[in-house]
């Protein structure tokens, strides 16, 4: 017998508080320090621990959702001490580093002397220290502990993955986030012992030249034994194995994940990806897959398709003829009115669905929610390969109003206000991002105000700017809730205007409606500003999923032109100084070959997040969007 650790006294009693007689509870306390030594040496002294014992492992493999929001509430009803003594620990753990002893914090660790000495810094100027220690010249230059893995980061904004430090504290406070927001998901949305089909993938994990394990973050994280124990007590094991999660081809992981989803159909509680796109793509691939998905199961043998042998043979295992499931797939399918509701379709017992929603990923929601039907659509938390931020604890706001509650004790935050900043040809709409004043502390935010979002981590990054800006939507206990705005240098920008990733998705929103009424809607899109014609001018690059009327096209393009009511972009088209946008329509599958350089370049999957914007030096990127050019079209709109 597996005697239950006790090593996390305060959770255990408080199940024993919540589930035990009082009289049970007297022996376990005079007994809960020994009771993991004595249990195998007097078993028959003590039946009633025996039973408790037995008992409370089999709580253990369920994770208490009144537990971790109790710790969730403790935590966050003082925030500001919290965020202190965070600071602190951080500095104790990390003090004598080459890094922090450059800037002569001299062993103080309080809030005021930190902003004082160290300077805030972006992912360029921690360059030469991450590349210190992938190199295993130092690998302790920014932690007291020695950094042993390194994390890529997606690299969809920047054109080029970057390494940051991870470690066991950054696994931990990924556990804890995903531990918090399924425990308040878990309150409005109860799931029993099930499985979720998951769209993750793995990319392989490589040996820098100091001998590091280095992999995307989302790698990192599935390959700890940490991320399989959490989803277990979280009763969302993933349906699919391993050598599917960590296949070599993502193609024929997704292949293979939608299969293993099928077999278990009637046992899939959640479907999730990291980013929501992953599961419009996997759906999209279904729609030109599934006859043979059917096939497989009826037949009980793998398509030829696949051909890594260990996913073969990982298959082999769950594959077996059943005719009756492949009937009923194919009914549900050929039964459906252009996929809509396919995924509750398909996994009768889902109870909602879940990834990330916000941000980038807004312009997939409608197709999502074709998908699913009349199933809910949970929006997931927030943060980055550099770490995570905060948790969504209100989990029935829609993916559009999601918010993420700070975790005061992963990290120590501080915000840079974008105050607004009205001049003379700005006033029609006030630009936030042009202003940088002091940061403010994690308790000092205002409700209604943006920010750019400042970091420091138990993982070697000091007033770290993650490049997101954020607006504050609340307070939950003393910790704000945080809405996703934008990536804060992601500017379509020609001489006064300033375009952000959320001016461009509203833009394109709008003139999609236009297609929408030829019920035809645009697959994905991107941008970049074209500087060889004079002046500049805006290229919007979208694929479709049909072929509208050029008439259609016209309008559309002239909407988005209009679409842009930055005042600086207005005032400069009015007096052409930035020429008529142009929307250039790309042939299908474009996007697919986009995400697949991505993804030969190391980036995972599942971090995927379609570039809104393509820089002049992101050559193969704009390279392809220029060979699958089919049309361009110019606004008349001014
Ligand atoms: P990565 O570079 O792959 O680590 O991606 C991290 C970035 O993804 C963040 O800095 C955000 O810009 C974006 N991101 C992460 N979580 C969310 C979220 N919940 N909503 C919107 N954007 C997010």
């Amino acid at each position: 017998m597996r005697v239950v650790c006790l090593s996390k006294r305060k959770r255990i009693f408080h199940q024993l508080h919540t589930h035990l007689p009082p009289i049970l509870l007297v022996s376990f306390s005079i007994s809960s320090n020994s009771l993991s030594s004595s249990l195998p040496f007097y078993p028959t002294l003590h039946p009633c621990l025996i039973e408790i014992a037995n008992m409370l492992e089999r709580m253990d493999e369920r994770l208490d959702p009144v537990a971790v929001i109790e710790e969730f509430e403790a935590l966050t009803r003082d925030a500001g001490r919290i965020q202190r003594e965070t600071l602190q620990k951080i500095l104790e753990e990390n003090g004598e580093t080459e890094y922090l002893r450059r800037w002569r914090l001299n062993g103080r660790t309080d809030p005021d002397t930190f902003k004082a000495c160290i300077p805030l810094v972006s992912h360029k100027d921690l360059e030469p220290y991450i590349q210190c220690i992938a190199d295993g010249k130092n690998p302790s230059v920014l932690t007291g502990k020695p950094i042993t893995t390194i994390s890529l980061s997606s690299g969809t904004t920047h054109g080029k993955p970057k390494f940051v430090p991870f470690n066991d504290e950054l696994m931990e406070s990924t556990m804890q986030i995903f531990k918090t927001s399924f425990a308040f998901r878990n309150r409005e949305y109860p799931i029993g012992n099930g499985k979720a089909l998951q769209f993750i993938y793995s990319s392989k994990q490589f040996k820098t030249k100091g001998g590091l394990t280095a992999g995307t973050a989302t790698t990192n994280v599935y390959r700890n034994a940490q991320f399989k124990k959490t989803m277990k007590v979280m009763q969302t094991p993933c349906c699919s194995p391993d050598e599917v999660i960590f296949g070599p081809d993502f193609h024929q992981s997704l292949y293979c994940h939608l299969l293993c989803g099928l077999i278990f159909r009637d046992e899939v509680q959640v479907v999730s990806s990291t980013f929501a796109h992953g599961i419009v793509h996997a759906f999209r691939t279904f729609e030109q897959v599934w006859e043979e998905l059917v096939t497989d199961i009826r037949e009980g043998s793998l398509s030829s398709r696949i051909t890594v042998p260990s996913i073969r043979t990982a298959i082999a295992r769950l594959l077996k003829p059943d005719p009756e499931l492949a009937d009923s797939i194919y009914s549900k399918c050929a039964g459906l009115s252009n996929w809509y509701g396919l995924i509750q379709e398909l996994f009768p017992n889902t109870k909602y669905i879940y990834g990330i929603m916000t941000g980038s990923m807004e312009p997939y929601l409608k197709k999502l929610r074709h998908y699913a039907g009349e199933l809910p659509l949970l929006s997931a938390d927030y943060g980055s390969s550099e770490g995570w931020i905060g948790a969504n604890v209100n989990p029935k706001l829609p993916p559009e109003l999601a918010t993420f509650a700070v975790l005061p004790d992963i990290g120590y935050f501080e915000f840079i206000p974008l105050k607004e900043d009205i001049s003379e040809h700005e006033q029609e709409r006030p630009c936030k991002l042009s202003a940088e004043p002091q940061p403010v502390g994690l308790t000092e935010v205002e409700v209604g105000e943006e920010y750019e979002i400042i970091l420091t981590n138990f993982a070697g990054l000091y007033r770290y700017r993650l490049g997101d800006v954020v607006k504050v939507k609340g307070f939950y206990n003393s910790t704000p809730e945080l809405q996703f705005i934008c990536r804060r240098n992601l500017l379509l920008t020609i001489n006064i205007d300033k375009n952000t990733e959320k001016d461009l998705q509203l833009a394109v929103e709008a003139a999609a409606k236009l297609l929408a009424e030829e019920k035809l809607e645009v697959v994905d899109f991107t941008s970049r500003v074209d500087f060889s014609t004079e002046p500049g001018h805006y290229v919007i690059f979208w694929e479709i999923s049909g072929d509208p009327r050029a008439e259609i096209l016209q309008e559309c393009c002239n909407c988005l032109d209009r679409s842009f009511i930055d005042a600086g972009y207005v005032s400069s088209r009015k007096v052409n100084t930035i020429g008529p946008l142009e929307l250039r329509i790309v042939k299908r599958g474009t996007f697919h070959k986009i995400l697949d350089h991505y993804v030969g370049l190391g980036a995972a999957v599942s971090q995927f997040k379609t570039p809104r914007c393509v820089g002049p030096t992101n050559s193969t990127v704009l390279q392809i969007l220029s060979l699958n050019g089919v049309k361009s079209y110019f606004s008349t709109a001014f």
